[in-house]
């Protein structure tokens, strides 16, 4: 509403391994991040930021959409604020972490407490990007991370 130019990307991706049913790897992270678009799309007051979801494709057979996205939006590196993704199934998120730079920390931390009624722990330090977003975050887009039980 007050940024637009600037970027916030959640996502996940379409595709699963081949003998797999995809429920768990990675229809559960579309569904996941597509719900966060939904509930912030309800939302009374819109964010600041465009929130930008995406449906990566081919993250299996070598990161094909992750690649072609951060080759696409090369120019818009700086316009992106974070990224994150969900690719680890549906269970019940445990810790929050992010490669968030210096200047941003203390976003960080009241990200972090108003994950913490959630039972949700901070994390710093641990973690990375998930695997879409790991082509742009290798040219320094900031991540953050939501771990998730991963046991079933
Ligand atoms: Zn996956």
């Amino acid at each position: 509403s007050s940024k637009p130019e600037e970027v916030v990307l959640i996502g996940g991706h379409l595709d699963s391994w081949d003998l797999g049913t995809g429920a768990i790897d990675d229809a559960a992270g579309i569904g996941i991040t597509m719900a966060a678009a939904k509930l912030i799309g309800d939302l009374p007051q819109h964010p600041a930021r465009t929130i930008r979801v995406v449906a990566f494709a081919n993250e299996e057979q070598g990161l094909y959409g992750g690649k072609a996205y951060a080759a696409a939006h090369a120019d818009e590196i700086t316009a992106h604020q974070i990224a994150a993704e969900s690719d680890f199934g549906a269970g019940r998120v445990y810790g929050y972490s992010s490669s968030a730079p210096a200047h941003a920390q203390a976003a960080g931390r009241q990200i972090a407490q108003a994950l913490a009624p959630l039972g949700i722990k901070h994390m710093p330090g641990t973690g990375g990007p998930g695997p879409d977003i790991s082509p742009f975050a290798a040219q320094g887009l900031a991540w953050a991370r939501l771990s998730q039980d991963g046991t079933d």
